[in-house]
């Protein structure tokens, strides 16, 4: 730290994110990325803006906006989109919670959450999950709360019934209830369907997962009319041009070809059921998952110790170091190819540690 830096920050430890090797020498199963590229009308509307850059992008992310809520049925005003759905957790937190609304999320969660209600200074309370990694939903219906459920969980995988997210949401009209919704098209329930009866629900997507974006940096909140414009006051001003005109336009693109995802969708949903299998008939434990990972732990074998040796022979997973988790690692689904060269990889760690 520089004694420079404010006072104000001095506490803070950042996020780490998972690590991203500058070259393709590793099969990358550790950040929940697609294995499958974007589709061609994406790469296709990309190019085109890419002659443009000169120009600013469009501040309220008009076309965008106005596709999304044609493909999810609402109306433009409940959509907002920003740069990666991390930037849409920073203003959910900072317009719905403080020091009179605290956060509360589970104690096994994405880990982000915990480093930015630090960071906006809000308090937060962190509920332990059961000891099979489950929510219980009595934790949530406290009143005064903002909660944050990531549905499907992270790193965990486990699916929220919609029942549940409506029993929160029901618990206390006048306190926001964020869903992050990150991982919810490979197999999770979401809380769409609830938002005409709820005005305090507040659903975050990204296009880093099922959309094959990681890199284009699109998360987007769908909500009450009145939520988004309390979160658009705050993006106007802290970044009024928050998302280049390439992500608007390849996002835009994404969804008219919608289907091309929706089948990359089933070959990961397919391939993450085949691999479960694999690595449970090796003796892994995990959750059920609704998501694009599995969390699997292997009794016997430390998860640094599998994350470690996994990766001296190619393979990147995610290793988490709290306590409760430090035996799983966290691995995503990638191409049947990449999968046989992870169970190829663990058959040789298991004979090598004689397990
Ligand atoms: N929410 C969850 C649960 C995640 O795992 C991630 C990915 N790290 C994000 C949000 C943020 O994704 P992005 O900023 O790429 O949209």
């Amino acid at each position: 730290m520089s004694r420079f830096f404010s006072q104000k920050y001095a506490s803070l430890t950042p996020y780490t994110p998972g690590e991203q090797p500058r070259n393709r020498k590793y099969v990358k199963l550790n950040t929940n990325e697609s294995p499958y590229p974007p589709s061609p009308g994406v790469l296709k509307a990309a190019a085109e803006q890419a002659a443009c850059l000169e120009l600013y992008s469009d501040p309220d992310c008009t076309d965008l906006r106005n596709a999304l809520a044609g493909f999810y049925g609402l109306a433009p005003d409940q959509l907002l989109v920003t740069n990666g759905s991390d930037e849409t957790l920073f203003l959910a937190f900072e317009a719905f919670a403080d020091e009179t609304r605290p956060l509360l999320f589970p104690d096994v969660t994405y880990g982000f959450y915990p480093v930015l209600a630090r960071f906006c200074g809000i308090p937060f309370t962190e509920v332990p999950l059961d000891e099979t990694l489950r929510m219980r939903t009595e934790d949530y219906l406290k009143p005064g709360r903002t909660a944050v459920l990531a549905n499907p969980g992270a790193p965990t995988g486990v699916g929220i019934p919609l029942a549940e997210i409506r029993r929160i949401a029901a618990a206390d009209r006048d306190s926001v209830v964020i869903v992050d919704e990150a991982y919810v098209d490979f197999g999770g329930e979401s809380a769409l369907p609830l938002l005409k009866d709820f005005n305090n629900l507040l659903i975050i997507r990204t296009y880093s997962k099922s959309r094959s974006m990681a890199g284009a940096r699109i998360g987007f909140a769908m909500g009450s009319a009145e939520l988004i414009q309390d979160m658009n006051t705050l993006r106007c001003s802290f970044n009024p041009y928050n998302v280049g005109r390439i992500s608007l336009a390849a996002g835009s693109a994404a969804l008219k070809e919608h289907a091309y995802y929706e089948e990359n969708c089933r070959r990961i949903i397919a391939e993450r059921e085949r691999t479960a299998q694999r690595l449970r008939e090796r003796g892994f434990v995990f959750p059920p998952s609704n998501a694009n990972f599995l969390f699997a732990a292997r009794p016997g074998l430390d998860g640094e110790k599998l994350y470690l040796r996994l990766k001296e022979k190619g393979i990147l997973v995610r290793h988490f170091t709290k306590a409760r988790i430090a035996d799983y690692v966290r691995i995503t689904i990638g191409t049947p190819e990449q999968m046989d060269r992870l169970l190829a990889a663990v058959d040789e760690i298991m004979e090598e540690e004689k397990l």
